[in-house]
């Protein structure tokens, strides 16, 4: 049984090597990239002077179980976030509610703390949440955890790359609430495995990275199977049309919340670096000798290539990992580990892999290989100067293409 008043994963399924990466097109025909002049890659950091957010509500002024209230005191959550403030009340409400922020910002507490509330104090209600990538479904596991810790609840967390068997045990408990990525929840859905028409609570959090993803049918699909009579929340970094249209498909009454954080990329000194065939590699070797590369996040575009590049770069002395969609889920997150440690220092991935990672001291991001679009970049450069840091984020531009 996976409780959350027991601390140990909530599945404990090992890796398989045929893992399935619904979500990554890294192993198919990568879309034609988007021409974008490098000069947009060109930037100086002008770090924003942060104003201080005064919430209007403290946890206490929630009406929250006791258990929840223990639980983020303990959690030393002393003041709500802009999100948690604005989400909290309506969500306890039963609205249905659109968050526009960003990871950081608090917002996986910011619908944690509203559905964990109802769960525990209506019996007959069940939760689906549903995120982009398995790290980021896990990371709202282990705070759903540590909110619901004593509370009795039982979930089960339904991602890929591990064994079905663990899923499918912990499915028969009869969870209240299902975390996991559109693929392998659809996978469950389809065998039988999973039945989520009672389900009167669902959270879709980056709803547009899992359009970008492809997940639109999944996504539609699974809500569409939920209890009709449903409170919905969804989060995304942005609204344009297409998260919309998803919105619009499942809630006609939504309370908006958009959370102003400053714009990530201005704390971020950007530049380019010019290279050709011969070269690429020494110049990267440079970058990552310098005293102030201190931890380094490389893109690249492919599984292959990732996996080569952080090769070269151990057979130079660097200490790195890989982190791509071909890898298992217990070596993606032992790669992640690592770099969190600081037992490596350089990290080489692929943009899906790279989603939703929140380490807080990334130095440098390099741009190995140019992103698909002018928003992939900004996604990318993200991962660095954070939490008020400078961060920097070097491109490599290649001489013969851009004369
Ligand atoms: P998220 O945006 O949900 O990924 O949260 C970013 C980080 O902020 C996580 O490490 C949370 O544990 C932390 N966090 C969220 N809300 C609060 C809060 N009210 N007080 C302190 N830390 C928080």
């Amino acid at each position: 049984m996976s409780q959350f008043r027991k601390s140990r994963p909530f599945n404990g399924g090992r890796p398989v090597r045929n893992y399935q990466n619904r979500g990554g097109s890294q192993n198919r025909r990568q879309p034609k990239k988007a021409y974008i002049h490098p000069s947009k890659f060109v930037q100086s950091a002008s770090p924003q002077t942060e104003q201080v957010y005064v919430p209007e509500h403290s946890f206490k002024d929630f009406a929250l179980v006791e258990i929840i209230k223990t639980n983020l005191d303990a959690m030393n959550y002393q003041h709500p976030s802009p999100i948690q403030d604005q989400a909290i009340q309506p969500g306890l409400e039963g609205k249905d509610i659109v968050g526009i922020a960003n990871t950081g910002t608090g917002k996986t507490a910011a619908f944690a703390i509203p559905v964990l509330n109802r769960l525990i104090t209506e019996r007959a209600s069940k939760a689906i949440i549903l995120a982009p990538t398995r790290e980021l479904a896990e990371q709202i596991e282990q705070q759903c955890r540590v909110i619901g810790r004593g509370s009795g609840l039982d979930g089960v967390l339904l991602i890929g790359g591990v064994p079905m068997g663990p899923q499918l045990r912990d499915l028969k408990n009869n969870p209240r609430i299902i975390i996991g990525t559109p693929g392998r929840i659809k996978d469950h859905l389809t065998r039988g495995s999973l039945k989520i028409k009672d389900c009167n609570i669902a959270v879709l959090d980056e709803v547009d990275r899992m359009l970008d993803m492809g997940f639109v049918h999944d996504i539609t699909h699974i809500l569409s199977n939920t209890s009709t009579d449903r409170q919905g929340y969804y989060f995304s970094a942005t609204l344009d049309a297409r998260v919309r249209d998803v919105i619009n498909k499942f809630s006609n009454n939504v309370t908006h919340i958009t959370v102003k954080s400053g714009d990530t990329s201005s704390n971020v000194e950007q530049n380019i670096v010019m290279h050709n065939a011969q070269n690429k590699l020494d110049k990267l070797h440079d970058i990552l000798i310098h005293d102030s590369t201190s931890k380094t996040i490389i893109f690249d575009d492919t599984h292959r290539l990732v996996e080569k590049l952080s090769k070269e770069l151990a057979v130079r002395g660097f200490k790195t990992e890989a982190i791509h969609g071909g890898k298992s889920q217990s070596q993606r997150k032992n790669a992640l580990k690592k770099f969190k440690n600081n037992e490596v220092t350089v990290l080489v991935a692929t943009d899906v892999a790279a989603r939703g990672l929140d380490v807080s001291d990334v130095t440098h991001v390099i741009n190995y290989s140019l992103p698909q679009s002018y928003d992939d970049y900004v996604h990318r450069i993200g991962r660095t100067g954070r939490a008020g840091k400078i961060g920097n984020a070097l491109t490599f531009i290649d001489e013969k293409v851009e004369r």
